[in-house]
């Protein structure tokens, strides 16, 4: 940064001294013109009045110093000069300021020397005899009056440099100063300077976004966590109970006829074991966020072999289940799909009345399918209705374990419609019954 100030810095100085040091020399020049031009005339003036008065003989007393004074006579012969021999000058009949002073009485010219580093200046004046009187003097020319300045300028120009570099070095420090002591952590919370706002809300948007990531990790590691420790718990509990039936069993405490209850009881708590596991490996799998490979699926049909698989306990409950709409196919992956209708309809059942109805819906339009599961059952209370997705939830515990319940079929359906993009809205009343919707993208 100090580098660039100082080139710019350095830039501008340059250019000013260089235009100031032009400006004024030019001025200088033509105001030097000026004075010597009058100074000039006024000799003139005083040795035309003196030619006049004495002739000759005046000239040959005049100390005129550096200025040249030529007297030429009418037909341009130089009759006098105090500079060389008079007798071997070139006729003067051609000179400018000669032909002019002749025609009007005065005349001037300027003209510079062969090696352009001088000008010279000629003023003459016609006497009353015809006669012509010039005076000429030399003077430096731009070029000449440059060099002689050179080294001051040069000077100047190496202050200027170390000043540059000074005030860069200082500038820059000023300037990144703010700069380094920002409060990163809170970027909107920086008075420094106007300019850097835009990049301050772009940090302060990355942290947010990196605030909500971590905490999205956190919340995460938490949940899986919990998840842990409620599946140890749960598999726990059938495990138990099943250990304690084989032990009554194997010590032969059980009575004859309550042989087959207990042996039933194994058999049932191990099915809860392995649907248990089985919904474990699928929510891992979903956690994993594996790609899985997605084909067309009539949905339709996995609500019809749901309700096929779904006969045996409707029929212990007197339950109804029927089928609506017409075949509606999505891209999606089979095995998750089956296991959202198969939850809802099971669900459906398990917590019917006695002779209740279970009527699943599909319909369909250009942009989605809508699969609806209705039931005339137990309804669940307003404060679970958001809370029954959540993993290993239940309302009534007892009664989802005496179901073969695992509290984890509905968050099995949210993580499977997340994954098709479907929206899941829940609808229920206590007593009355519950429907869930389904409402899946066609891609
Ligand atoms: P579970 O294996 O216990 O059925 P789910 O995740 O499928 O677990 O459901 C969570 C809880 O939501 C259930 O325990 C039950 O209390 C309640 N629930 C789910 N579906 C229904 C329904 N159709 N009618 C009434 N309650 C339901």
């Amino acid at each position: 940064m100090t580098k660039r100030i100082f080139r710019s810095m350095s830039l501008l100085a340059i250019i000013v001294l260089l235009a100031g040091t032009f400006v004024v020399m030019a001025t200088l020049y033509g105001y030097a013109t000026d004075i010597q031009q009058e100074e000039m005339s006024a000799q003139l003036r005083l040795a035309s009045r003196g030619v006049e008065q004495s002739g000759a003989s005046y000239l040959n007393d005049l100390d005129m110093g550096e200025t040249r004074l030529t007297w030429i006579g009418e037909n341009g012969t130089v009759l006098y000069d105090n500079m060389a021999d008079a007798a071997s000058m070139d006729n003067h009949r051609d000179r400018e300021e000669f032909r002019e002073a002749l025609l009007d009485g005065y005349g001037e010219s300027h003209r510079s020397s062969t090696t352009l580093a001088e000008k010279n200046i000629y003023l003459a004046q016609r006497l009353s005899d015809g006669t012509v009187l010039r005076i000429a003097a030399t003077q430096d020319t731009i070029a000449q009056l440059s060099l002689g300045i050179l080294l001051p300028v040069i000077m100047i120009l190496i202050i200027a440099l170390i000043i540059s570099l000074l005030v860069a070095h200082r500038t820059s420090r000023k300037i990144v100063e703010p700069l380094n002591h920002l409060d990163l952590e809170h970027p909107l919370n920086n008075r420094v300077y106007e300019e850097i706002t835009p990049l301050l809300s772009r940090i302060d948007g990355q942290r947010k976004q990196i605030d909500l990531q971590i905490s999205e990790i956190l919340e995460g590691e938490q949940m899986r966590r919990e998840f842990s420790a409620n599946v140890s718990h749960e598999l726990k509990t059938p495990l138990h109970s099943i250990m304690g039936s084989a032990e009554l069993l194997e010590n032969g405490l059980v009575k004859e006829e309550d042989r087959s209850r207990f042996t039933g009881h194994i058999r049932k708590e191990a099915a809860r074991l392995v649907s248990l596991i089985e919904d474990i490996i699928r929510l891992s799998q979903l956690d994993e966020g594996s790609e899985l490979p997605m084909e067309p699926v009539d949905l339709y049909v996995l609500a019809e072999d749901a309700a096929e698989m779904l006969t045996v306990p409707a029929k212990e409950k007197n339950v109804t289940i029927q089928i609506h709409g017409e075949s509606a196919e999505i891209n999606g992956v089979p095995s998750l799909l089956r296991e959202v209708i198969y939850n809802l309809c099971d669900n459906a059942v398990k917590y019917n009345v006695e002779g209740g109805r279970v009527d699943v819906t599909l319909t369909k339009d250009k942009e989605s399918v809508l699969l609806t599961v209705a039931d005339t059952g137990i309804g669940i209370p307003k404060e679970d209705q958001v809370r029954v997705f959540e993993r290993f939830y239940r309302v009534d515990k007892a009664h989802s374990r005496n179901a073969g319940g695992t509290g984890l079929g509905l968050s099995i359906v949210k993580h499977a419609g997340k994954y098709h993009n479907a929206v899941i809205s829940l609808e229920s009343e206590i007593n009355r019954g519950t429907t869930i919707s389904v409402k899946f993208p066609v891609r």
